[in-house]
């Protein structure tokens, strides 16, 4: 199965990708975590992203695009993948369908987690991440770099909703609520019967 998860940032896409995919027998790919993997490790790429990221502001598409067709063209995504944070742009998602054309395949589903705005708010500013075994808050999680990530979120990666609509794809997803439950909802909207004890299911 080849899907995309959409979503503003603190819906939980990140949680679900990951549940999703194990469920699914898919890789999760989030660009997100390529982008801070390469930030942490010093990497040009890093050197790179870390700017936009701590803006808040989009990684520009010809830096993503690149690194999101190399990752698709590994092995492990031949037999399907969940995308997690791709596409964020209406040019993102036209380069992602050139891609997939190119390597035979097209996307199956496009889930939008739909969630309001305050829990958004409430979630981003009191998450906190793992790094280096220690509990951190992201850069990009401090209060005014979350506003501006909702800002680029409406603005650029919203509109992406219609476009996957427009192309039969989409399926709204209700995120508000226990993550199992959600975690259930979106399996429905993938046609896949969830029952207990699945791998990935919790
Ligand atoms: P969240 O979903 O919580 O906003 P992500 O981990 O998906 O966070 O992304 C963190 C940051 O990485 C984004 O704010 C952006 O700067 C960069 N990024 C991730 N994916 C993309 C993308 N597809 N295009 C451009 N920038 C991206």
């Amino acid at each position: 199965m080849r899907v995309v998860l959409l979503g503003p940032p603190g819906a939980g896409k990140g949680t679900q990708a990951q549940i999703l995919a194990g469920a699914l027998g898919v890789p999760a790919i989030s660009t997100g975590d390529i982008f801070r993997a390469n930030v942490s490790g010093g990497t040009p790429l890093g050197l790179e992203a870390k700017v936009f990221m701590d803006a808040g502001d989009l990684v520009p598409d010809a830096i993503t695009v690149a690194m999101v067709k190399d990752r698709l063209a590994e092995a492990d995504a031949a037999g399907g993948f969940l995308l997690d944070g791709f596409p964020r742009t209406i040019a993102q998602a036209e380069q992602l369908a050139v891609s997939l054309t190119e390597l035979g395949h097209g996307l199956d589903r496009v889930l939008e987690f739909v969630v309001d705005e305050e829990e958004l708010v409430a979630r981003l500013s009191t998450r906190v991440v793992e790094v280096d075994g220690k509990q951190v808050q992201r850069e990009d999680d401090k209060p005014e770099t979350v506003r501006r990530r909702l800002e680029v979120y409406r603005e650029q990666t919203a509109p992406l909703s219609g476009f996957y609509e427009a192309e039969g794809l989409l399926a709204r997803v209700d995120a508000m609520g226990p993550v199992e439950e959600v975690t259930a909802r979106a399996m429905a909207a993938l046609g896949q019967p969830q029952t207990a004890g699945q791998p990935g299911a919790v």
